[in-house]
């Protein structure tokens, strides 16, 4: 099979895949289309947005645009109703074929894990999962760097002219970060841990005067080779870690007595203000906690306004998902655990004692 896609001066704008479930917009696109905008305005290109799904998708569109999209372009087909990764690869590459993307980003969901390296794959283009971090200009890589590494940048030589997408994510469990660019290919294409980007502020304005192009595909027999039969909803609720604003975590200190570890948890979560309660791996895989609760490298990447983590070690891998928080509590029974060099606050004491008198204190301070 034959690509076109070595002629990379072909390739402009930055594209957004823009995850919908039933007309709803999920966050991971609002994070990918605030971040997207600063993308392409490093580059002087386009932000567009692609939203593909059923009928009555097309109203979606405006938030984006909100967010910073100057374009969104839509797809609405019965076949795109409910997620295949056989249409929606179709849909996408026929795309990207014809119009070149220079960027195109993917929130990495379960959806977006599956449906960016099949596009890749059929593309023919490289993919670097799991991004935490994603720039053009070099002016402002070099200045991650020199935040965010221990390289001595000032004594080394860049290519400052370099405008490929540097595509920055942990490596080797978390102990290293990488960056990765596809300079052969076009588009380069990433998929970002949700959560990890920042929101920009809503625009009205910006809202009102995006410019939404319907666009349509045409499928063959045999390009979708999956039928779905039926969508079976999990009964069980799954706990937002991504949007709270306090998050009580768990660790591996509860091990004494994990039913009570979590009910303080709880507890307090509760309250410290309608809090959730998240966990570190060791309480995932004891089976205490569900695995959506988990925060880390392999959970969920969390920036809330309060996090508390009891009995926590502080291993690398969880830090990577929480240091970001603005207030972080930790309470330990070990004074040199290293969540300590993150938090704010430290208790070093038994949670089992501390987190009661914690509770009792809050109580008594809102009654
Ligand atoms: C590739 C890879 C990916 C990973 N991804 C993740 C991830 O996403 N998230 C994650 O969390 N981990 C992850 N891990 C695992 C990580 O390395 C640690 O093993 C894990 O975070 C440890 O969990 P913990 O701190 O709860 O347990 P421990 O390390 O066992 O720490 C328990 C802590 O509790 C304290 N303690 C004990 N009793 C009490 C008490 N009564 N009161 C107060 N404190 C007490 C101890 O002093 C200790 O500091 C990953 C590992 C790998 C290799």
């Amino acid at each position: 099979m034959a690509f076109d896609n070595e002629r990379i001066e072909d390739y402009k704008d930055i594209w957004v895949f823009c995850e919908q479930r039933e007309g709803k917009l999920m966050s991971t696109d609002i994070e990918l289309i605030s971040e997207g905008r600063k993308l392409a305005d490093e580059r002087g290109a386009k932000l567009v947005g692609l939203l593909l799904g059923g009928n009555g998708i097309a109203d979606a569109a405006q938030e984006l645009g909100g967010y910073g999209a100057d374009k969104v372009y839509v797809i609405e087909d019965e076949k795109l109703d409910v997620y295949t990764t056989d249409a929606y690869t179709k849909a996408i590459c026929d795309m990207i074929n014809d119009k070149k993307p220079e960027v195109f980003l993917v929130g990495a969901s379960t959806i977006g894990r599956d449906l960016a390296p099949r596009v890749a794959a059929r593309l023919h283009t490289g993919l670097c999962a799991d991004c935490t971090h994603l720039d053009i200009n070099m002016d402002l890589y070099t200045d991650f760097l020199r935040e965010a590494s221990t390289m001595d940048i000032d004594n080394m030589t860049f290519d400052m002219e370099d405008t490929n997408l540097k595509m920055t994510r942990p490596a080797f469990g978390g102990h290293m970060m990488a960056t990765i660019i596809c300079p052969r290919f076009r588009p380069c294409m990433a998929t970002v841990r949700p959560g990890v980007l920042k929101k920009a502020e809503f625009d009205e304005k910006k809202a009102a005067s995006v410019v939404v192009e319907k666009l349509q595909v045409t499928f063959a027999a045999g390009d979708i080779r999956t039928k779905v039969l039926e969508v079976v909803k999990e009964a069980r609720k799954m706990v937002d870690l991504i949007g709270a604003e306090v998050i009580v975590s768990v660790g591996n200190g509860i091990s004494k007595d994990p039913e009570k570890g979590i009910k303080l948890a709880e507890e307090l979560a509760e309250a410290l203000g309608g809090g959730v309660v998240g966990a570190s791996r060791a309480v995932t895989d004891a089976g205490w906690l569900t695995a959506d609760h988990q925060v880390g490298q392999t959970g969920k990447t969390v920036r809330p306004r309060i996090y508390v983590a009891l009995g926590i070690s502080g291993a690398i891998q969880h830090k990577a998902g929480m240091e970001d928080s603005e207030i972080i509590i930790a309470v330990n029974t070990s004074d040199d655990a290293p969540i300590f060099e993150v938090a704010d606050y430290g208790l070093v004491g038994d949670l089992y004692e501390v987190v009661p008198a914690m509770i009792a204190d809050l109580q008594a301070n809102i009654a």
